[in-house]
């Protein structure tokens, strides 16, 4: 009987399942968005329950589709949207809230006292995160104090926290099992990296009792039982676990240090695996867990987001009206052979790494009277790899050597123009795999490794569907970098009041 891995891949606006083959090629797949509740402006919660029951509806029309029937599968693996977190109750298994998702703003004022107070060094050291709203620990804490009795219940010990993967196991497992993995814990802001353990000062400057947390496991084992009633008697393992990133990052095979992989979707998301000594950022980078194959072996990766990638190229066709499809830029931008001296600075949401200025704002600079919808167009596409390109420096920087291969997946890096402008910005070659479903194929290869299907070195020899050579000559790559630092500058600090 031909055997599968179901990967599921729940992500900030819809919940995915996969099937992979031994080869670890998708064979069937299915997709359901779910509502995203806006209480307040910069406010984002997910209904735990609605966000279970669209993973689970989509998990069996995979099987379905595939037409293997559930007991063809093997083990199952879980990729997720990172750092959002449920609080539920570990007897009645009831979420006491709606899961605050890691985009909401809600706990910023919070994190601004707490830098005051000075921890935000502690922090850095502990966790390799900078103190911001974006990471679990202070959503959890704010669930506590804003739910009557939380605390209470709290300290009884009758309360269980997680991210995404925690809750989604917990209900794949019946309510048996409360683990996450270690990729997902260091997104907690709770969870000391380098001692690898949950952290008692952070814990009780958050007032979090450590009984509601989860057991960190490896990334890829046997972490847990799926015992959902009536659907699969074989009853699979949960093999591997990864939050989203760092499932790409390991389905792109980036096992080994300086290996780097950058995700093009709504953001940018450029991580690298720096090796099993944790490098510490001095540019705004984030030190991370990498995907974790042998318990006690942990590695590292430095990481970098964009906030606005791919979703400039949403804000022309929604907003500006100047596109139809995405994918129509590739052709309009091959359309002229430069911007003019365009540049678009998509600072919509203030700037992410290495920037970190939430005042700055979008800016469309050196217009002229020639300037139409191609140059708008090109420079929008320019500014996703101007963005990247700047993460990538602050990484080189970090990491002591620049990229020599990045490895490229998300849903902009089907734009081959834009892969071309991202290879000649970073002088260094753009590898696309043919399979672009590297989160979920990386959850999966984790998976694999634990069903003995895949060594490392099979892992790592998938080869590139498409490679990306720079062409741009040093000269005018730097007179075009230049001219992106001088409107960024422009743009930096706008929001901020006099
Ligand atoms: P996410 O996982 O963040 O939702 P995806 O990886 O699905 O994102 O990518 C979606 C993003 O990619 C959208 O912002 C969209 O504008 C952009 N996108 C999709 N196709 C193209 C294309 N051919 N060229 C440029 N951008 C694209």
């Amino acid at each position: 009987m031909k055997e599968f891995i179901l990967a599921l891949d729940q992500g900030t606006t819809s919940s995915r399942a996969l099937l992979f083959d031994r080869d670890l090629q998708p064979v069937a797949a299915a997709q359901r968005e779910f509502p995203q509740i806006y209480p307040q402006p910069g406010w984002v919660e997910h209904d735990p329950e609605v966000l279970w029951e669209s993973q689970l509806a989509v998990l069996l029309e995979a099987i379905e589709r595939a037409g293997c029937g559930p007991s063809a599968v093997a083990a199952v693996a879980v990729a997720n949207q990172r750092e959002t977190v449920v609080v539920w109750n570990r007897r009645t298994g009831q979420p006491i809230h709606n899961a605050i998702v890691w985009q909401c703003r809600r706990t910023a004022d919070r994190c601004e006292e707490l830098k005051a107070r000075g921890v935000v060094d502690r922090i850095r050291d502990k966790t390799g995160l900078v103190l911001d709203a974006y990471f679990s620990a202070t959503k959890i804490e704010w669930i506590l104090d804003h739910v009557d009795g939380a605390r209470a219940a709290a300290r009884r010990g009758e309360l269980l926290c997680g991210t995404i993967d925690s809750w989604l196991i917990w209900k794949l497992t019946g309510g048996q099992r409360h683990v996450t993995d270690f990729t997902n814990a260091s997104r907690t802001m709770l969870f000391d990296v380098h001692a690898l353990r949950w952290d008692d000062e952070l814990l009780d400057l958050f007032g979090i009792p450590v009984s509601m947390l989860p057991e960190v496991v490896p990334s890829s084992g046997p972490a847990a039982v799926c015992a959902l009633p009536g659907w699969n008697p074989r009853q699979p393992a949960v093999a591997g676990i990864a939050g989203d990133q760092q499932a790409a990052l390991f389905g792109q095979g980036c096992f080994e240090p300086g290996q780097a992989k950058n995700t093009y979707g709504t953001g940018c998301f450029l991580l690298m695996n720096v090796g099993a000594d944790p490098v510490v950022s001095r540019h705004g980078l984030l030190t991370t867990l990498t995907a974790q194959t042998r318990p006690g072996a942990p590695a590292y990766a430095l990481e970098g987001s964009v906030f606005i990638g791919g979703a400039v190229l949403q804000w022309l066709r929604d907003e500006l009206k100047i596109l139809t499809h995405a994918a129509d830029s590739d052709p309009i931008a091959r359309s002229i052979p430069d911007t003019g001296g365009v540049y678009l600075v998509p600072a919509f949401a203030g700037l992410g790494a290495p920037h970190w200025d939430m005042y700055a704002r979008g800016a469309l600079l050196g217009l002229t009277r020639g300037t139409g919808r191609a140059q708008i167009v090109r420079a929008a596409l320019e500014s996703i790899a101007y963005q990247c390109a700047d993460v990538a420096a602050a990484m080189a920087a970090d990491g002591g050597r620049p990229l020599a291969v990045l490895r490229a997946d998300g849903g902009a890096a089907a734009n081959d123009f834009l892969m071309q402008f991202q290879a000649d910005l970073l002088a260094c070659p753009i590898e696309r795999p043919a399979c672009m479903e590297t989160t979920a194929q990386g959850a999966a290869a984790l998976a694999a490794l634990d069903l003995g299907w895949h060594t490392p070195q099979t892992l790592a020899a998938r080869p590139a569907e498409k490679t990306f050579v720079p062409v741009l000559s040093a000269e005018n790559r730097q007179t075009r970098l230049a001219g992106w630092r001088k409107a960024v500058a422009r743009a930096a600090d706008w929001a901020r009041n006099p």
